[in-house]
């Protein structure tokens, strides 16, 4: 069904919705569509609105309210840069689906397409909201294709993909299907899996998406994973740490965007903060280190710069003559140090309060890190021996003219 079809559906009902009536909206969406589909597949990210719908869906299977799909398999989607309590909700909660017989399949990136091995090893620049947005992708959409096409490849047949896209009823009501997960509230890739996924090589026609919590306000989330969920009639689910973790109490105001740890895209770093009140989890707190280094990382310093127009393949010139690049094997290096320092740090504290121990980067992420640097690798279309971005150059403008500089670096 396409989302456009769903809003119209949902905008109907779009008045005031009260819990009971949000999931008895869902529950209809999931017998109208359902049926259709012999095999179900739900793309879980952890966060709170893949979480309410996954464990929604289980609590309308269990109790006969939906039919069964002939397969039901979730997809757990794990960047490997999760906020720490939300990294341990879901382990115990794919140990509460193994025990329903539910197949989990844990979805990640290849070795060295994960967010830190890219920038880290790779030297790639951390994404930004403007020129390179290339995270949402690589560590979620991607890994969730090739999952996605290698069981249909097992099945044969179609897969309804249900996802936790969530508008609320104003925007539906409104209209404004917003995809961005850059926007306060949406759980970072789930607007992708919506959009994105159904269209991919592979995999259209074959796949139909659903997003069955399309309607629900955030209270009814926070609602969802604190009391409901985790009642034994609802399906006695580790869900209430998810929602603690965006503040307990202060959940049910708090409007908080669900994504990676130091998310560079993100304005603030809600979820952190959040997490850091609560005394259980302020050893966390050198988790601030990891957003000003990524912003540090993007200056000039750090980066090579091409030193003048850029010629592509097809003849052409690059339209960005001067354009920074990747990262200096130092900065990478310095990077990577102060990462490890970080998760020392925490883990330190960790030790000493028995709290649960971080991953940032494990063992062989490491190695890999440093096998990239020590065989000196650039990102394609670099050599190495361009300038960094901090060097004076004379300035060369798209159509080739070069302003010659005032003043060389000998002469300051
Ligand atoms: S949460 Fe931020 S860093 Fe992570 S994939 Fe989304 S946009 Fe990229």
């Amino acid at each position: 069904m396409s989302l456009q079809l769903q809003t119209d559906i949902f905008a109907e009902g779009a008045q005031r919705l009260q819990m009971t009536e949000s999931i008895e909206l869902t529950t209809q969406s999931l017998q109208a569509y359902g049926p259709d589909h012999e095999h179900w597949g739900i793309a879980w990210s952890g966060g709170k609105d893949s979480t309410a719908t996954l464990t929604l869906i289980c609590w309308l299977l269990d109790t006969g309210k939906i039919a069964r799909p002939k397969t039901l398999a979730v997809f757990y989607a794990d960047t490997r840069q999760e906020l720490t309590p939300l990294a341990i909700s879901a382990e115990r909660i794919m140990d509460e689906l193994r025990e329903r017989g539910i197949t989990i399949e844990v979805v990640r990136a290849p070795m060295d397409k994960r967010f830190m091995v890219y920038i880290l090893g790779r030297g790639v620049p951390p994404p930004n909201n403007n020129t390179l947005r290339w995270c949402t992708r690589q560590i979620k959409i991607d890994p969730m294709e090739e999952a996605l096409r290698q069981r249909l490849d097992g099945i044969g047949g179609n897969i309804l993909m249900i996802t936790g896209v969530r508008q609320g009823e104003s925007a539906i009501r409104d209209r404004r299907i917003e995809m961005s997960c850059g926007k306060d509230g949406a759980e970072c890739g789930q607007g992708w899996y919506q959009q994105v996924l159904p269209n991919a090589r592979g995999l259209k026609g074959r796949l139909a998406t659903l997003a069955p919590l399309l309607h629900w306000r955030v209270c009814h989330v926070w609602e969802w994973l604190r009391h409901w969920a985790p009642a034994e009639e609802f399906g006695d689910w580790s869900t209430r740490a998810i929602a603690d973790a965006y503040g307990g109490d202060e959940a049910e105001e708090l409007n908080a965007r669900t994504g990676c740890i130091g998310c560079p895209l993100a304005q603030e770093e809600k979820a952190l903060e959040t997490v850091l009140r609560n005394p259980q989890w302020a050893y966390l707190a050198p988790l601030r280190g990891i957003k000003p280094l990524w912003r540090e990382l993007r200056e000039p310093q750090h980066r090579l710069r091409k030193p003048g127009l850029e010629l592509l393949k097809d003849g052409s010139f690059a339209k960005n003559p001067q354009r920074l690049g990747p990262l200096t094997f130092e900065a990478r290096l310095m990077g990577l140090d102060r990462i490890l320092s970080i998760q020392d740090e925490c883990n330190r504290a960790a030790r000493a309060a028995g709290r649960p121990l971080i991953n940032l980067i494990d063992d062989e992420e490491e190695a890999r890190i440093r096998e990239l640097i020590a065989a000196e690798t650039w990102p394609q279309g670099w050599e190495g021996d361009e300038p960094t971005g901090d060097v004076i150059l004379d300035v060369v403008y798209a159509n080739g003219a070069v302003q010659p500089r005032l003043f060389s670096e000998e002469d300051a």
